[in-house]
């Protein structure tokens, strides 16, 4: 193997420097390449048309956001407000008259699920859930057994809402409890939770709730090695059939006016690293199976139901499938074509005011890299690549990645491509270079487009021998 010949790198690794932080800002060089324009809802009515109309047998999925909480959470980088005095039910009502507005050109369309999220949907009441859902069933259709999630938050998880979401078709549930160690907790301005996750587990599986997931959340202001531990084992010790602990990080994209974020991705590489190997016997010891990705370590319960069911919001813009949004702040989104986001604010209103990206095959590679590739440890799946984008890996970054085999910091074998290095920076650099296939990045950097960010660092670089294919997660 020849020696590592970081020449063409050199702009790169300078640029990385020259930052000033340990990590780089990819956002603005793929925005900038796709920037964003006011799109009416006629406008966005018209390109689902003619998406349909081209790719009718394809199933897209739904997801519907509830863009209201009880309380500011403390970290929280999602876009969410309190709930305006109008109530849920004026929103309810807005989303209907959107639902019926788009309505019509999904007549002959299957929707292959559907997710509601937030925010925290669990603030609809069992009345409200029992008079939208079914009427929204009535416009459009969905195929039989698929996906039908819902978002609670734990202090919502009881008897009434279950019943409520059983009686309306819904079968999966994911439930918010982030910690229950009482600090940090406290640190979290959520408040306290009057029920248990046992008891919520009980509750859902009575209803016969067979997939029930909760989620937590790994370094927020007060947790330690123990406190996360802790909160794991009783998440575990509940029967949930997966448990999700996300890696609190700062994302690029938090709404404005939320507090600040209690930890950094690199504050909280320090507790993954602290926390893992109790992570680790602590799954195997309820009987779980552990999947780490960048973003979250996932819990699975052997004998649950088939992780492919255990459709996530993450997931669902991740597998290229066309995803519809209704609500405000909703994402929708045709793969290869467009991104759009209904930037309307929480508050009364009764209009959509929307935006749009137009993202061609180049932009979601782009996408797929500055995520999946970095999330997973600088590595991609052949197939999982060829298969999404209808192209090889080899093919579509080409002189750059053979650039990168001869001086031996890129590779594929064993039916994945890879960046590694012994000198992490050197990575990073490599990862940036491949990215960069038009230049975006270093013209970005030249025109002031960067900042300090979690999104590429050569922090995030692990030792060769810890890093995993991505196996299409
Ligand atoms: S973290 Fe969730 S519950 Fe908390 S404010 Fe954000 S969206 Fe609401």
């Amino acid at each position: 193997m020849r020696t590592e010949d970081p020449r063409f790198l050199a702009p790169y690794t300078k640029l990385l420097r020259s930052s000033g932080a340990r990590a780089f800002d990819l956002r603005p060089a793929v925005e900038r390449e796709f920037p964003r324009f006011p799109l009416s809802p006629e406008q966005a009515r018209k390109i689902w048309a003619g998406f349909l109309a081209r790719r009718g047998t394809i199933s897209p999925k739904m997801y519907i956001h509830i863009p209201y909480c009880r309380s500011h959470c403390a970290y929280c980088k999602y876009k969410s407000g309190l709930l305006p005095a109008e109530g849920m039910g004026g929103y309810l009502k807005t989303l209907s008259d959107h639902a019926k507005f788009y309505a019509p050109v999904f007549s002959g369309t299957e929707f292959s699920s559907l997710y509601i999220g937030g925010g925290t949907p669990s603030l609809m009441s069992p009345r409200q859930i029992r008079s939208f859902f079914p009427a929204l069933k009535r416009m459009y259709r969905f195929s039989r057994g698929s996906a039908s999630s819902f978002e609670l938050n734990l202090n919502d998880a009881g008897p009434a809402i279950f019943d409520a979401l059983k009686e309306t078709g819904f079968n999966r549930v994911s439930i918010g409890v982030q910690t229950l160690n009482a600090r940090v907790l406290a640190g979290s301005n959520r408040g306290h939770y009057p029920v248990a996750p046992e008891t919520a587990v009980r509750e859902a599986r009575r209803r016969g709730f067979r997939f029930i997931n909760l989620d937590l959340i790994l370094g927020l202001k007060n947790d330690t090695p123990s406190s996360a531990a802790r909160s794991l084992e009783q998440c575990l010790a509940s029967g949930a059939s997966g448990v999700t602990l996300y890696k609190l990080h700062a994302q690029p994209g938090s709404h404005p006016g939320k507090g600040a974020l209690g930890a950094t991705r690199f504050g909280a590489i320090k507790l993954e690293t602290r926390v893992l190997p109790k992570l680790r016997s602590l799954s195997e010891s309820y009987g779980y199976r552990m999947r780490e990705s960048m973003s979250c370590f996932e819990f699975i319960q052997a004998g649950g139901p088939s992780p492919a069911f255990a459709e996530s919001l993450r997931r669902m813009f991740e597998e290229g499938r066309p995803v519809f949004g209704l609500g405000r702040y909703s994402i929708s989104s045709i793969f290869g074509v467009i991104e759009y986001e209904d930037l309307h604010g929480p508050g009364p209103h009764s209009h959509l005011s929307l935006s749009g990206l137009l993202r061609p095959l180049t932009g979601e590679i782009s996408k797929f890299m500055c995520k999946d590739f970095i999330r997973n440890g600088y590595s991609a799946g052949l197939d999982a690549f060829k298969s999404r984008f209808k192209i090889s890996f080899a093919s579509y970054f080409g002189k750059r990645l053979l650039n990168l085999r001869a001086c031996g910091i890129g590779f594929t074998a064993g039916g994945a491509a890879r960046i590694a290095s012994h000198d992490p920076a050197l990575a990073a650099a490599a990862v940036l270079y491949l990215l960069d296939k038009n230049g975006d990045i270093l013209r970005a950097a030249a025109a002031g487009g960067r900042s300090p960010s979690w999104t590429l660092g050569a922090g995030t670089a692990r030792p060769a021998k810890t890093r995993k294919a991505a196996q299409g997660e």
